[in-house]
């Protein structure tokens, strides 16, 4: 069962399960044994190699949903990031990063990537001619998110991937933020796709795990030094996430539509300055969200008119979200990047980035559209 032949609805729910289901369970088993006898031909099953029953079964179901050929989870976002570009890149090597990225890889590529001797040159994801200038006969990898945070900026996703080919670079791309519902990179041609599991993936804000997807050939690169580093997932929790999984398309639909809805409202709003979603026609990267993705996402930023004050006062009144950093649960969000994921970012680089101290980023969950906007509007009254 692939995405070529059936939907990704589908697909979360059925891709990887076993038909006839195991001892007629619809449900697939934890295994949770950490030890297997030795098989036939000398292989050797241990939870640690990410290859007993749970976890090849979770592979499998994330492998269909990138429309990967093989997929590997790891035991977070930042185990698969990090697993990856350690498969990738030795000490001497250099890897162009374009655009913003999450702070936790952001700091793995300033101050972890000197002690391990990778080379890192930050470009902007909008400007080829930049790229082009940071190529040098030691730059193995290029690296970028989908959508940035907390802009929700979408770069130029096919130009990186195009590039990289021509230069023999391998693409590496974290889909967090759209998941495979909205975006799957390996169409576009990235070699290896990363994400946090924690978020959209999951969906339920209980767990933490990391997916990375591939070749055959790049993830056996991968799981060696998951297996040498020791970040493989633990089987209740592959559980865990093949059961989020299987409501994924459902769940990012409708936040989707959720998003789209107080992004429009908020546009529309005299205390609201300016807002950030793909899904506006006024947003900057509007059309190539439109060509590259099958919907926004769940993600929106946006300013108040009154700033910091206001900012403050609306996150004191809004009911129904949580303030709490994370994303791509079923409750919605609300949080300051500037005193959240950015915070341990310098001031002026927050500011050079745009990311001022009255930003309210929003992940929006599942609750009922005209909730979310009368508790906005009760917010906003105040
Ligand atoms: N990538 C993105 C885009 C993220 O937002 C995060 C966490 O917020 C990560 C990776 C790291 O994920 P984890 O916390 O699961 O390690």
């Amino acid at each position: 069962m692939t995405a070529k032949n059936v939907s990704i609805e589908t697909l979360a729910v059925h891709a990887a399960e076993p038909r006839p289901a195991r001892d007629r369970s619809v449900v697939f088993p934890i295994y949770q044994g950490t030890v297997y006898e030795i098989a036939p031909d000398g292989g050797v099953d241990y939870l640690r190699y990410a290859n007993t029953p749970t976890q090849t079964y979770l592979h499998d179901k994330l492998a269909a949903l990138e429309g990967a050929e093989v997929a590997l989870a790891t035991a977070s976002g930042m185990a698969a990031i990090s697993t990856a570009l350690n498969s990738e890149l030795a000490s001497g090597d250099r890897i162009i990063v374009a655009g913003n990225i999450y702070g936790g890889t952001h700091a793995l590529l300033t101050e972890e990537s000197r002690r391990i001797g990778w080379g890192v040159d930050f470009v902007d994801a909008y400007d080829p001619a930049a790229w082009a200038a940071a190529l040098t006969p030691q730059t193995k990898a290029i690296y970028v998110e989908s959508i940035t945070n907390p802009l929700i900026r979408v770069g130029d996703l096919a130009g990186i991937a195009g590039f990289a080919r021509e230069h023999g670079l391998t693409s590496i791309i974290d889909n967090t933020f759209p998941t495979p519902v909205l975006f799957r990179p390996h169409e576009l041609g990235y070699d290896l796709v990363c994400h946090s599991a924690t978020k959209g993936l999951n969906g339920h804000s209980d767990l933490t795990a990391g997916v990375v997807t591939g070749t055959a050939e790049r993830i056996e690169r991968v799981r060696h030094y998951l297996t040498l580093f020791g970040g493989s997932l633990d089987p209740h929790t592959a559980f865990l996430l093949a059961r989020g999984l299987k409501t994924l398309a459902i769940r990012v639909r409708a936040q989707g539509e959720n998003a789209l809805a107080l992004a429009r409202f908020l546009e529309g709003h005299e205390a609201i300055a300016e807002v950030h979603y793909p899904g506006l026609e006024a947003h900057p990267d509007h059309a190539r969200a439109v060509e590259l993705f099958s919907g926004f996402g769940s993600m929106l930023a946006f300013r108040p008119a009154g700033g910091l004050d206001a900012a403050e006062r609306l996150l004191k009144s809004l009911e129904i979200p949580y303030a709490a950093a994370s994303l791509g649960g079923v409750e919605s969000l609300v949080t300051r990047p500037a005193i959240s994921s950015h915070a341990k970012i310098s001031a002026e680089e927050r500011a050079a980035a745009g990311i001022t101290d009255d930003l309210i980023r929003f992940s929006t969950g599942i609750e009922a559209a005209d909730d979310l906007l009368a508790d906005f509007e009760q917010a906003l009254r105040d």
